[in-house]
């Protein structure tokens, strides 16, 4: 069972990531969703127990680093990575709001190099995605040029397929299709320098475009991080053997060779023990840096808070101050035009809101907490914020 993360409208939910509706923007109409990554890993088309902490927010902002870099070649997707008012501080840095598209039917992929889906195509015809390579390529050789292999997009649960960029022709129409192949090759040159001046080979990377009601074509999705993409140390590349890869194959490696699962069986796999946890996220540490080139800090988290919080200021009135009942500070409170706000009795005093907590309402209790400071009524205030469970 699926526990959504966020208590908004689920669209859809993958094996790493969900999308949530949120409302259009009301100045220009644009549809908007929240997608968030969360730490789950998969290998083998298996979603992996325990998740690896931060591998979310690490590819969110890896993700959000080469929008960037691409900024030039196609617009993106992204309107926001700021957390909306009312979604909870515990997507904070793995979440972004971004325009939801209709998308392209076709997964958009560009290789550099033979390996994986397309080596084993190619020992079957010396083709990929029917485009002809040289003979005695080994697996990991770089190609002679970048070449395009769509693939369709599979229902959830099965696999994506390798087209030719004929049939794929036939599902976008001519016109769109070049331009997606375009695109997509452009995107994957510009990635594959900037990767290999970081020490970093792009093997091969998966995109995907959406259109806007207009027709303009953007780049959606997650874009060039290890989910979707090959990344090798150039260092240690050596083609014809071991492939190392940043992310993945650690673990497949694990899961095949040490933790006694049967791939062929019909188990799931073993929970991660604590050190392939941790020498896995070290790893997604060590990509990010290494491209971004600074280490990544996770996001402190924003102002923003759930809609069922509720925020409370512990007012002191001061020692002269006899308020048993809290009617000093509704009545000051009263005057100074902040109606509504509950006092609580006590020794402490507790100013609550409920309903939706805003920055403008977090403002506004804010201003009237220093007003009766001012109006010498209380000695101190502190403003906390209570998760009300529901
Ligand atoms: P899997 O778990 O096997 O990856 P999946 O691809 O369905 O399954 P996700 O990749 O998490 O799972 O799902 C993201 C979905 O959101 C994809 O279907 C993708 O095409 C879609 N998508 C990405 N960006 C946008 C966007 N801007 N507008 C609309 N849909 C989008
Ligand atoms: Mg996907």
């Amino acid at each position: 069972m699926v526990v959504p993360l966020l208590d908004l409208p689920l669209i859809h939910s993958g094996k790493v990531r969900e999308l949530y509706e949120l409302p259009a923007d009301p100045q220009t109409g644009t549809e908007r969703m929240l997608m968030v990554a969360t730490d789950a890993v998969s290998a083998y088309d298996f979603v992996l127990t325990p998740g690896i902490p931060d591998k979310g927010a690490i590819l969110t902002q890896m993700s959000q680093w080469w929008f960037e870099q691409l900024a030039d070649l196609v617009p993106n997707h992204v309107l926001s990575t700021t957390l909306p008012a009312g979604v909870t501080d515990r997507v904070a840095g793995r979440a972004v709001v971004v325009e939801k598209l209709r998308m392209a039917p076709v997964e958009c992929v560009a290789r550099g190099y033979l390996t994986g889906s397309g080596w084993a195509e190619y020992q079957q015809s010396r083709t990929v995605c029917g485009i002809p390579l040289p003979d005695g390529l080994v697996d990991g050789d770089r190609l002679p040029e970048p070449i395009f292999t769509p693939a369709t997009k599979a229902e959830q649960g099965e696999h994506d397929e390798n087209i030719t960029y004929e049939q794929m022709l036939q599902v976008t129409g001519p016109e769109l299709g070049e331009q997606l192949r375009d695109l997509t090759l452009a995107i994957y040159r510009r990635a594959e320098g900037i990767a290999r001046e970081r020490g970093i080979i792009l093997a091969d990377t998966k995109v995907e475009f959406g259109l806007r009601p207009d027709g303009t074509i953007v780049l959606a999705d997650e874009v060039l991080t290890p989910d979707s993409s090959r990344f090798w140390d150039a260092a240690t590349w050596q083609p014809g053997e071991r492939l190392d890869s940043f992310d993945k194959q650690f673990l497949r490696d694990w899961l095949v060779h040490e933790s006694g699962w049967d791939r062929a069986g019909d188990q799931p796999p073993p929970p991660l023990p604590d050190e392939v946890v941790t020498a896995t996220r070290r790893r997604y540490l060590d990509a990010y840096a290494r491209l971004v080139g600074q280490s990544f800090t996770p996001t402190a988290p924003t102002a923003r808070i759930s809609p069922m919080a509720t925020v409370v200021v512990d007012v002191m009135p001061k020692p002269e101050i006899l308020d048993p009942q809290g009617k000093a500070v509704t009545g000051a409170l009263t005057r100074l035009g902040f109606e509504g706000l509950t006092v609580r009795q006590g020794k402490r005093f507790e100013v609550q809101v409920e309903g939706e907590v805003t920055d403008e309402v977090l403002a506004r209790i804010g201003e009237a907490a220093e007003r009766l400071l001012a109006n010498t009524v209380i000695e101190q205030y502190v403003v906390r914020v209570e998760e009300q469970q529901q």
